[in-house]
């Protein structure tokens, strides 16, 4: 009986945040932790290339670290269901698009985790938002060395060489772009203003955003 109990209990999802049974990744004390964490970045965040940015978590978050390393480190893909749409900025919820687009990974590293991590959550947000993702926008050319070490500059001049517009991309109007992480976001710049030749309106979304010091 105890032994039938515990083993429910073991396979009982549990939040990240405190280890107690919870339908979600976080249950909501735990969420409500994350979003006073992030809630810096629930506003806009405004470049030149895009119109808005949302996002829903602050990568400093240890929770939000280890989610993220099992889904990209550990290649758990089936992890990202566990976004849901408590978890997505409030203003978002608001905008509708014609086209939600992806922003890839090095293609050697996603042959690696067998997913494209960015494309999974671009397909798992259109399921949520019950909008359509468009497959395959941009082509990337695999570099074997890591953009890591590169400053911001070098990345924003980089990033150039190594992604485009895939030639039969045609939807227009309002995009969404999307990626899991933004650090510099020179990567999402470039991708914004490559969609923007075509796009009237360019949002991003990222899961986590880091804060990066100057
Ligand atoms: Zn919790």
């Amino acid at each position: 009986m105890n032994l039938a109990k515990n083993l429910i209990q073991e396979l009982m999802p549990r939040c990240e945040g405190c280890g107690k049974p919870s339908p979600s990744f976080l249950c909501t004390s735990c969420l409500s932790i994350e979003r006073s964490k992030s809630s810096f970045y629930f506003g806009p965040v405004l470049r030149n290339s895009w119109d808005q940015a949302h996002i829903s978590f602050d990568y400093d978050s240890k929770v939000i670290q280890n989610w993220l390393w099992r889904i990209k480190e550990k290649s758990q893909a089936e992890r990202l269901q566990d976004l849901k749409f408590e978890h997505l900025p409030p203003n978002m919820l608001e905008c509708s698009y014609d086209a939600i687009v992806a922003f890839p990974g090095d293609p050697t590293r996603s042959s690696r985790r067998l997913f494209d991590v960015a494309d999974y959550l671009g397909r798992r947000l259109a399921k949520l938002l019950g909008q359509n993702f468009f497959s395959g926008a941009f082509v990337r050319r695999a570099f074997l060395g890591t953009l890591k070490d590169f400053g911001v500059n070098e990345r924003r001049a980089f990033i150039t060489k190594l992604v485009s517009l895939r030639s039969g991309f045609l939807p227009s109007g309002r995009l969404l772009l999307v990626d899991d992480v933004m650090t510099s976001g020179a990567s999402l710049e470039w991708g914004a203003q490559l969609l923007k030749t075509r796009a009237n309106r360019v949002d991003v979304y990222v899961l986590a955003r880091k804060f990066i010091s100057k």
